[in-house]
């Protein structure tokens, strides 16, 4: 029988079988990747074997992932945390105000999603509550990003606009939700599939019964075809293998104009002939983007490295 691992709590597995049913499986065996040291060997979004036991429902397969998120771990062994396999697109829920999302972050999250080819959606939410400066900032951002290539929309979990946007994206499609505490990201889940009822900030405790506060990946289907995995507490994905010289690769502007740098190996910092620095002075490619791009380099390879 095969299913969808949908959460996973450390030793036990929910797995949703073709069915339908969600059933909970122990792992059977050892399941190791190659290249990389893992704290799970079976995450959320993998397709798994399951077979019945005396003792219970086991998972005794994974098959091939298509692709993988992976956290870096804060312990010594240097092991890596895989938050969600097989996803076909990342959403990342900004907001310009209430909280502010740092340019700097968005563009490491870019980065670090380019780096897993996959394709990521900006959702700019709270709209709602912008005031005129905020609208100006939106705006600018929003013609930045959209000329790199990514798709922006601009959303109120409050009042549900633009929400028709955000089910058109996330239609029959398997997406891991991101971003900042406090930008709504579980307000703007609960809108898109109000079913879910995900737990929202501010309301109290008392009130949460039978909500889910989980602090682990979980995928949750949408009843107009899809699914989403949300990461609580998860801000942002790891690297892995990252040289600094590879950080311009995942900045796709700047990786286009590089064919036209003097030197094959320019770092767009100070060679002379470089066409980024050129495209930047000429204002075609955004220079909160050349920053962001100067700033992560500079932070040496050290950090972007598993
Ligand atoms: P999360 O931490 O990203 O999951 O954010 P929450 O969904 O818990 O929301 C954080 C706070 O922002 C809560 O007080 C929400 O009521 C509020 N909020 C969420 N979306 C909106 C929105 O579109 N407009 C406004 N004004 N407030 C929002
Ligand atoms: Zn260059």
């Amino acid at each position: 029988m095969k299913g969808i691992v949908v959460k996973s709590t450390g030793s036990w597995y929910s797995v949703r079988m073709d069915s339908g049913e969600v059933m909970e499986c122990r792992i059977k065996g050892k399941f190791r990747m190659k290249g990389i040291k893992t704290t799970n060997p079976v995450a959320v979004g993998d397709v798994v074997e399951v077979e019945m036991n005396p003792d219970g429902a086991v998972i005794n397969r994974i098959e091939d992932r298509k692709n993988y998120i992976i956290r870096k771990s804060t312990n010594l062994s240097k092991e890596a945390h895989i938050i969600a396999a097989n996803v076909d697109q990342a959403v990342l829920v900004v907001t310009v105000n209430h909280p502010v999302t740092s340019i700097v972050f968005i563009d490491r999250f870019l980065v670090s999603v380019e780096a897993y080819r996959i394709p990521v959606i900006l959702v700019f939410n709270k709209i709602d509550a912008y005031s005129d400066d905020d609208l100006m900032l939106l705006g600018a951002l929003t013609e930045i990003y959209e000329q790199v290539g990514y798709t922006c929309l601009h959303v109120s979990s409050l009042t549900g606009e633009g929400m028709e946007d955000v089910v058109a994206a996330l239609k029959d499609k398997v997406t891991v939700f991101s971003g900042l505490s406090g930008v709504g990201k579980s307000s703007l889940i609960n809108r898109v599939e109000p079913g879910l009822n995900l737990k929202v900030a501010g309301i109290s405790d008392s009130h949460d019964t039978g909500k889910h506060t989980t602090t682990f990946a979980e995928m949750f289907p949408l009843s107009f075809g899809g699914s989403i995995i949300d990461t609580p507490g998860i801000r942002a994905f790891g690297l892995i293998h990252m040289e600094k010289t590879e950080i311009s690769h995942y900045f796709p502007e700047i990786f286009k104009r590089a064919e036209d740098c003097r030197f094959y190996n320019c770092t767009h910092i100070h060679e002379p002939g470089c066409a980024v620095i050129q495209a930047v002075e000429d204002g075609e490619i955004s220079e909160s983007r050349y920053f962001s791009y100067v700033n992560m380099f500079e932070e040496g390879d050290e950090k972007y490295r598993k």
